[in-house]
C-alpha cells in the first residue's frame, strides 16, 4: 500500500482502532483468566467478554499496545513506516514524523515492536546448511528509560562507556552442488535467512544452548576453528570446522560476513550509537526485515499480526536481559 492511500484510508483514530480490532478478531483473543479463545464482542464498551468465564479484555490488553497510552494511529503508522522503508528509523526521526511532544513513549513503542519481531523470529529454526560466526559490535553501556514503565533510570553524564558486544550470527544458505566449493565464496551459495544473538560469553556451553534454540538438529553447520564451537556436533547432525586465516574466512563464510557488515552499517546509519541493553532488539529488527525482504507490501500486514497477538502467555521480552 502506498503512503497516500494509507493516509487516506486510516485518516483518523476510529478507523485505526477498527483496523486493529479486525486484525485481532482474525488472530483471536486469549482469555487471561481461563485461556479460552472464544469471546463475545461487547460493542457498547469496546471490550471482549470470555464466553466461558465472562472475563473482560480490552482491545489493547494482552497485546504489545497494552501499557501504552499512545493512539492506535501512532502504532499503525509507525509499523507502516517501519515496513515500507528499506532503511530503519530512529525514535527521534519517528517522533518528528508523528509530531509527538515526548521522545520516551515513541522510543518505548518502537522497542516493543522490535521485541514483537524478535518473538516471531524465535519461532523459526534454521535448517539445511548454515554458516556460523561471531562478531563484535560497538555498543554503549547506558541505561536511560525502562520501556515497561516508561520511567527514566539513573543516567550517568555523557554517553557512558564504550564496549564491544559479542554477537553470534547464523545464516542459512542453499548451495548449488555444481558451483559450490568451500573457498568459492558466494558463488554457488544462495542466501536464505539470518539470525543474530547477543551473547554474554562465547564459551561452548552458551553457544550450544543458543544453537539448539536457533538451528534445527538435522542441520549442517560450517564455522571457523574457534574453541567455543568444539562441541557443536552434539547438538547438530553435521559440523564442519575449519582452521582458517582471516583472508580465507570471507571465502569460507561469505554470507555471515556480509550480514555482519550490513547489520553494522544499518545500525550505525540509523542510530549513531546503540545501547548494550537494546542491541538484541535492533538486531531482531534487522533480521526480521532481512528475512522478509521479498514480502513487499505484505510486510506491514505481517507486522499488524505481531501487534495484535496476545503476548502475555508467550515469551515476549521487551528488553534484552
Ligand atoms: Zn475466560
Amino acid at each position: 500500500m502506498e503512503l497516500v492511500r494509507f493516509i487516506t484510508e486510516y485518516s483518523d483514530e476510529e478507523k485505526c482502532k477498527t483496523l486493529f480490532k479486525n486484525y485481532r478478531d482474525k488472530v483471536s483473543v486469549v482469555c487471561k483468566r481461563c485461556g479460552s479463545r472464544e469471546h463475545y464482542w461487547q460493542k457498547s464498551i469496546w471490550q471482549y467478554e470470555c464466553k466461558y468465564c465472562r472475563f473482560r479484555t480490552t482491545l489493547r490488553s494482552g497485546t504489545i499496545l497494552e501499557a501504552s497510552k499512545l493512539p492506535y494511529r501512532y502504532w499503525i503508522m509507525t509499523m507502516f513506516l517501519m515496513s515500507i522503508s528499506k532503511k530503519s528509523f530512529s525514535a527521534l526521526e519517528m517522533q518528528h514524523m508523528l509530531g509527538h511532544k515526548r521522545y520516551e513513549p515513541i522510543w518505548a513503542m518502537m522497542h516493543k515492536i522490535r521485541a514483537g519481531m524478535g518473538n516471531r523470529e524465535s519461532r523459526y529454526k534454521l535448517d539445511g546448511e548454515v554458516e556460523l560466526d561471531d562478531a563484535f559490535m560497538e555498543v554503549v553501556k547506558e541505561r536511560v528509560i525502562n520501556p515497561l514503565t516508561g520511567k527514566r533510570e539513573k543516567r550517568k553524564r555523557g554517553r557512558g562507556s564504550q564496549k564491544q558486544a559479542k554477537v553470534m550470527v547464523m545464516t542459512k544458505f542453499v548451495s548449488d552442488p555444481d558451483k559450490a566449493t568451500l573457498t568459492g565464496g558466494k558463488k554457488g551459495r544462495s542466501f536464505r535467512f539470518v539470525k543474530m544473538k547477543v551473547m554474554e560469553t562465547l564459551g561452548s556451553k552458551e553457544i550450544n544452548k543458543e544453537i539448539e534454540k536457533a538451528v534445527d538438529s538435522k542441520a549442517s553447520i560450517i564455522s571457523d576453528g574457534w574453541s567455543g564451537y568444539e562441541k557443536l556436533s552434539t547438538v547438530v547432525k553435521n559440523h564442519q570446522y575449519y582452521q582458517i586465516d582471516s583472508k580465507l574466512a570471507d571465502k569460507v563464510l561469505p554470507w555471515v560476513h556480509t550480514m555482519i557488515s550490513n547489520a553494522k552499517r544499518s545500525l550505525l546509519g540509523t542510530h549513531h550509537w546503540v545501547s548494550d541493553k537494546y542491541l538484541q532488539n535492533y538486531l531482531d529488527e534487522y533480521c526480521y526485515r532481512t528475512n522478509r525482504r521479498y514480502f513487499g507490501q505484505k510486510l506491514w500486514e505481517r507486522l499488524m499480526v505481531v501487534a495484535v497477538e496476545d503476548t502475555w502467555y508467550g515469551k515476549l521480552v521487551y528488553v534484552n536481559g
